[in-house]
């Protein structure tokens, strides 16, 4: 994990990121059945990491590891049961109402589906004012050349203000759904899943385009997706997540050159490879993700892993800095991986 890394100053002189996250937890009480008691689950179970200005975090994992609780947490959408949140050296989660509400317009989120997030009832200039007539006093005349302004950014024409949402294909659409999410001018966006909708063809252009507005813009990314080779193309850094916690975290290139968690590698082993010099011995991974109701003791993951021992189902791993990379895994500690 790279250590803080400076981009603010505080008081006492010291430096740290635009956003520190630490240990951070979201734990529901769900009900399990009609006379049954309720279950605590660890939907995201002490995760921590920093990010820069102007650079990328990439979550990963399979669907239910906890990366969507991550993102509404980051997003204030939901509070977090424990845990530390610093913005720009702010503690997030010790704000006032007012305060709060003029920071959460600092991290804006970008969701999976632009078919479900656009309004169909509205057109797209109103959708992209919408942000601006909740939080700022900008005059209609402003509002509007806004718009204008991101439309053009997004790479959209001053023509499809007037349109609505099913009049444009999905790449178009996902195009919208990130210029409503710039309107605020936030400094970190959390992007879940941002293309994982789009086809093939359109995914790359529309990862170009987020590449395009972070240099312009200074943005920050958590990009929160299940693929890998996605991943690889916009990160700088990678948080691998399995069952609420992160079992390795490190810069991108050391994890796509040397994943050394066993999930990691079989993650990585089914990710499509071009080029034959860097094809991966296939890992399939056994059974499903553990039910977070009823999670594994010991390691999360020790029933799919081919290197779980006797420890493994009995203790939890922490993570451990490996060559500059967090990893929480006894065979790496033990030296039998
Ligand atoms: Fe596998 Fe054990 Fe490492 Fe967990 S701690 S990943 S079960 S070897």
């Amino acid at each position: 994990m790279s250590e803080a890394k400076l981009t603010s100053s505080t008081a006492a002189g010291q430096v740290e990121s635009l956003l520190s996250v630490v240990d951070i937890k979201k734990h529901y009480q769900v009900k399990t059945g009609f006379m049954k008691p309720e279950a605590n689950v660890k939907a995201l179970d002490g995760v921590s990491f920093n990010l820069d200005k102007g650079k990328t975090l990439a979550v990963v994992g399979e669907s239910g590891c906890g990366k969507s609780t991550l993102a509404r947490v980051l997003t204030m959408i939901e509070q977090p049961t424990a845990g530390e949140l610093r913005f720009d050296g702010q503690d997030v989660l010790g704000l006032g109402a007012e305060a709060a509400k003029v920071l959460r317009q600092k991290i804006q989120i970008i969701f999976q589906n632009p078919y479900g997030s656009l309004n169909p009832r509205k057109k797209v200039g109103t959708i992209l004012e919408e942000p601006l007539v909740i939080n700022t006093s900008l005059s209609k005349h402003a509002r509007k050349q806004k718009a204008l302004d991101m439309l053009a950014k997004v790479g959209l024409r001053p023509e499809h203000y007037d349109r609505y949402p099913h009049m444009f294909s999905g790449g178009q659409r996902q195009r919208i759904a990130i210029a409503r999410g710039l309107m605020l001018d936030p400094q970190v966006v959390v992007a879940d899943e941002p293309v994982s909708a789009l086809d093939v063809s359109v995914q790359a252009q529309v990862l170009n385009l987020m590449m395009d507005l972070q240099q312009e813009m200074g943005l920050s990314y958590i990009f929160i997706s299940h693929d890998l080779s996605v991943v690889e193309h916009i990160a700088d850094e990678v948080m691998v997540m399995y069952l609420g916690k992160a079992v390795e975290y490190g810069s991108c290139e050391a994890i796509f050159n040397d994943p050394k968690h066993p999930y990691t590698q079989a993650l990585l082993s089914s990710t499509p490879r071009l080029d034959p010099a860097h094809r991966r011995e296939k890992i399939k991974l056994q059974g499903e993700l553990p039910s977070p109701l009823n999670p594994p003791q010991g390691c999360a993951f020790h029933a799919r892993c081919r290197y779980a021992n006797e420890r493994c189902a009995q203790q939890q791993p922490q993570l451990v800095n490996e060559s500059g990379t967090q990893v929480a895994c006894f065979a790496r500690e033990e030296g039998r991986l």
